[in-house]
């Protein structure tokens, strides 16, 4: 589909389908919910439908109310991805990373668009607004609206606030390198669009409950391993301790930088022996690839500084291959 052919179709009320990759973080829910706010002032049938449940500090932002989760409702669901006319996916680019809905959407009629910033995209979408380059998705809808559909006067204060929030999030509160000097001049024109920037920081970052930050503490007094051998570090956590913490989506996001942040240290791992099976999430520093770990040893991915992947095996088999990868990769590692 070309570009003129995306207008044209836009042009006219269509049905829409937004989706998300599976327990959508800030940029998921900060992307899906910006574009939703753009498409419904065209006139469009919009539905949001992310695959799983999201952290309870996302459900501030503005339509949250709007979003339909697949698991609570899987025929409805059906219904809107097979009667779409456009299936918009965002932060993501691999099928798999919306579990069941990735067959739907495959075999669905409507038009994909993909809007993505992560490595190795799938093809199955007919148009697509990709840069691996853009430090979120969001940053690449405020592109897609803006420059590609020129339709600046979409962007409202609700949406302005989605977008920063992704920006805000997936660049690491504005840390990161992709953090550059024109993210820097987009998050200014999104505050002055109206978004509170203080206020979004403290509705994502100071929003925890008591337990989140209880885990944290036992993460980082009893559960921090640090390998300084390696230059790695890694914090296991067990079924048990996500029951004893009561541990609900979103509440161990952003533990593992913890790890990282201990001096000298350029790889750090969170393995967390999830109900279903092990997960991992990786961070790096630098030019080591987190990602590239992830793929060759835990059918996962990502970017080259924050990737993830799972196993099927116990969790302590985990940790001795973790720490068996290590040995190959000493040498980058102590660069
Ligand atoms: P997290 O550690 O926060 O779960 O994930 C960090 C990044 O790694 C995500 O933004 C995503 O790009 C990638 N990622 C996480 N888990 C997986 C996975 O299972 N498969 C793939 N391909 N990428 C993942
Ligand atoms: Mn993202």
């Amino acid at each position: 589909m070309t570009k003129a052919e995306l207008q044209s179709l836009l042009a006219q009320p269509q049905h829409i389908v937004i989706t998300t990759h599976h327990k959508p973080d800030g940029d998921a829910m900060g992307s899906s919910l910006g574009l939703y706010a753009c498409l419904v002032q065209k006139g469009h049938h919009v539905q949001v439908i992310t695959p799983t449940d999201y952290p309870q500090f996302l459900h501030w932002m503005p339509n949250n109310a709007e979003v339909l989760v697949f698991t609570e409702d899987r025929s409805r669901a059906e219904k809107l991805v097979a009667a779409a006319s456009l299936i918009f996916c965002l932060d993501f680019n691999n099928l798999s990373r919306i579990n069941e809905l990735g067959e739907l959407v495959r075999n669905a009629e409507g038009k994909k668009i993909m809007i993505d910033h992560h490595l190795d995209p799938e093809d199955f979408d007919d148009y697509r607004h990709w840069n691996i380059n853009a430090c979120a998705t969001a940053q690449l809808i405020y592109d897609f609206v803006i420059n590609e559909l020129q339709e600046p006067a979409l962007v409202t204060k609700d949406v302005a606030t989605c977008l920063y929030t992704g920006i805000m999030t997936d660049s690491g509160s504005f840390r990161f390198p992709s953090a550059t000097a024109d993210v820097y001049r987009i998050a200014a024109n999104l505050i002055d669009l109206g978004a509170q920037h203080w206020r979004i920081h403290q509705l994502v970052y100071d929003n925890a409950s008591e337990n989140r930050l209880r885990f944290l503490g036992h993460c980082l007094s009893e559960k921090l391993v640090v390998l300084h051998e390696y230059n790695a570090a890694y914090i296991s956590v067990t079924r048990e301790e996500l029951q004893q913490y009561a541990i609900e989506t979103g509440d161990t996001e952003g533990v593992v930088n913890y790890a990282l942040s201990v001096n000298g240290i350029r790889l750090a791992a969170l393995i967390i022996d999830r109900p279903d099976r092990v997960k991992l999430s990786l961070r790096s520093t630098g030019d080591f690839p987190a990602n590239e770990i992830c793929k060759k040893y835990f059918n996962g991915g990502g970017h080259r500084n924050a990737a993830g992947g799972v196993s099927e095996e116990p969790l302590e088999a985990v940790i001795e291959k973790f720490k068996n990868i290590l040995k190959e990769y000493k040498t980058q590692l102590l660069q």
